[in-house]
């Protein structure tokens, strides 16, 4: 008994590191004794990818977290994160893409000195049951979430329709009235192209982002298409750039977290589109 207690006395006895001395010292390896507890339990903590995080980070109104591969809704439904599938093509990407896939392509925020690269189109890779999800499955669901705001009071006055969802009609509202401070932009901002409307992107069997009212379209008068350019819908035409849109405009939108199509290989110089999560 005597020998016992001397045992556990010297089993428990704290060493600088602060762990127990005796046989725990001799079962762990080298290096990973005092820290080793805390490190395991950081780096638990860190298995989320960067881009996950970034996607619970923007929509903290509809996701708690990520677990096991899968972002976690509030509402306790979970969905796929990374699908495993390497090397997908360009159709594959725009066609069946994971979560992990909206950000296989940089946004880059600011000016773009030169056109995109071929096939560089950051942001135009979505996955479309992420978006049902939040913004609605339906045409009428998404409907319910809509309401009218009116756009540049001052120099246009024109009521569109937006989503609630995400807080988008306020952060459009701002937008609007930032840009009605600028009379050199309103040819620009007349006749908005359109907001909400339930559809599929030209020549695919994708929902248009606009299908969620989170996407406004700008005068197309002055805007520039690929798909007008080539006259076609074939992703791999060769395409010339064009764009007409002053940066003021593009540099308004993003600081609200929409994106800009002007800044795809298949361009759309009027699309802005919210998709906070591209641009942190
Ligand atoms: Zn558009």
């Amino acid at each position: 008994m005597r020998i016992l207690i001397l045992v556990l006395i010297y089993l428990s006895f704290p060493s600088p590191q602060g762990l127990p001395t005796g046989t725990l010292r001799w079962i762990m390896p080298a290096g990973t004794q005092g820290p080793l507890r805390e490190t395991l339990r950081g780096q638990k903590g860190d298995t989320i990818p960067a881009a996950a995080k970034k996607l619970i980070n923007v929509y903290k109104d509809f996701i708690s977290g990520y677990a096991d591969n899968h972002i976690i809704f509030k509402d306790q439904t979970k969905m796929l994160w990374d699908d495993g599938i390497k090397n997908k093509s360009n159709k594959a990407l725009l066609d069946n893409p994971d979560l992990k896939d909206m950000f296989n392509q940089k946004y880059p925020v600011g000016l773009q000195k030169v056109p995109p690269a071929p096939n560089s189109d950051p942001g135009r890779v979505r996955n479309e049951p992420f978006f049902l999800k939040m913004y609605g499955a339906t045409e009428k669901q998404v409907e319910k979430n809509l309401t009218e705001i009116t756009w540049c009071p001052k120099l246009v006055g024109q009521k569109i329709r937006v989503t609630k969802i995400n807080g988008i009609d306020k952060k459009l509202s701002q937008i609007s009235k930032e840009l009605d401070e600028h009379p050199e932009l309103k040819k620009y901002l007349s006749h908005i192209g359109g907001t909400f409307t339930w559809r599929n992107i030209a020549g695919t069997n994708r929902h248009s982002m606009h299908s969620f009212g989170m996407t406004i379209d700008i005068n197309t008068a002055y805007s520039d298409y690929w798909q007008w350019a080539c006259k076609c819908t074939n992703e791999n035409a060769v395409i010339k750039y064009k764009n007409r849109i002053p940066q003021l405009i593009v540099d308004t939108f993003e600081k609200y977290g929409f994106i800009w199509g002007g800044k795809w290989y298949h361009y759309d110089t009027m699309h802005f589109e919210y998709r906070p999560e591209l641009i942190q």
